[in-house]
């Protein structure tokens, strides 16, 4: 195995924006956003209250226009969609084939019993009839709740109602799940529970898994937790990335100024490999986007 190849990213997000309302009224709550998601990856995203994680999450989901930017989604198929240039008309059947939600309400109807409320969102996936029980009655034993199939939501405790839910997300079989503070009405032994089923989708099906939160003990479950504060990712952005060895850097040591932007490196070693031999890197300064630290950033070489 090659240990430096970066799979494909799922999600690619470019100078996301969202200004709402206008002028003197208006608040930025999501500014110049940057950042990629690749498959079987958990990312945590936490930071305060009215930091712009929901909206953050629902502009990646197609639910909310961004004021500006771009994200660009993989979708099953392998094609690259860019959601922010879809139509209305075409919103819905993009979100129906690449996008699951789970909400921290759950969102279910109660006038269905569980297994009905995943059926009905396997009929909006396009799923009819027998096929449809058939595929809820599967993901409901997936989420261990096979013997509650008859039992109507408000009959179900909280983390028993949250699996129902990830249950219906998974109903259209999505290469991307959101999850908008999925444990905040959970207690601690049901929180963690849910926070291994939703890395278990990832680990087991290749998902990419958005989590957006201020709940601590989800930590355990990310591949990656980036910080938001005031609709930026604050305390990633102050780290820079060494173009050579590919290691987080604090921006104080060795640098170069080079085409423009500074360039930070771990040591005079790898400044030194840098200037004898420059080579475009696009991993300069401090963009969240090379802070997978299970990989070694794109464009880095080898040092031995
Ligand atoms: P979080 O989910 O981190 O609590 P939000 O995305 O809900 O943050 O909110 C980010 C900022 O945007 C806050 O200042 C909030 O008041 C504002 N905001 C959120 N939704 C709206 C809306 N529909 N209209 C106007 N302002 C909003
Ligand atoms: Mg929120």
């Amino acid at each position: 195995m090659n240990t430096t190849s970066t799979p494909a990213p799922v999600l690619t997000v470019r100078g996301l924006t969202k200004t709402y309302g206008s002028e003197a009224a208006s608040v930025e709550a999501v500014r110049a956003v940057d950042l990629e998601v690749s498959a079987g990856e958990v990312l945590l995203v936490m930071g305060p209250s009215g930091s712009g994680k929901t909206t953050l999450l629902l502009m990646l989901g197609a639910l909310l226009r961004p004021t500006a930017g771009s994200i660009t989604v993989t979708s099953r198929e392998g094609r690259a969609v860019e959601i922010t240039a879809a139509s209305e008309k075409e919103l819905p059947h993009l979100r129906a084939s690449t996008f699951g939600f789970i909400f921290q309400d759950y969102a279910l109807l109660d006038a269905l019993t569980a297994l009905e409320n995943i059926e009905v969102a396997a009929n909006l996936a396009g799923t009819r009839g027998p096929a449809a029980r058939e595929r809820a009655a599967e993901l409901l034993d997936r989420v261990g709740l096979a013997h509650r199939a008859g039992a109507r939501p408000s009959q179900m405790s909280g983390g028993e109602q949250q699996r129902v839910a990830v249950a219906r997300a998974l109903a259209n079989d999505p290469p991307v799940l959101l999850a908008d503070e999925p444990t905040a009405n959970l207690d601690a032994s049901r929180g963690r529970d849910l926070a291994r089923l939703l890395r278990r989708l990832a680990d087991d099906d290749g998902r990419c898994v958005i989590i957006v939160s201020h709940d601590d003990r989800l930590r355990e479950v990310a591949h990656r937790v980036l910080w938001l504060e005031d609709g930026e990712f604050r305390e990633v952005a102050a780290m820079a990335v060494d173009p050579v060895c590919g290691m987080s850097v604090e921006p104080s040591g060795p640098h170069i100024e080079w085409e423009g932007s500074v360039l930070w490196f771990c040591s005079e070693g790898c400044k030194r490999e840098f200037t004898e031999d420059p080579r475009p890197t696009i991993a300069a300064t401090g963009s969240p986007l090379q802070h997978h630290h299970h990989r070694t950033a794109p464009g880095a070489r080898g040092s031995v």
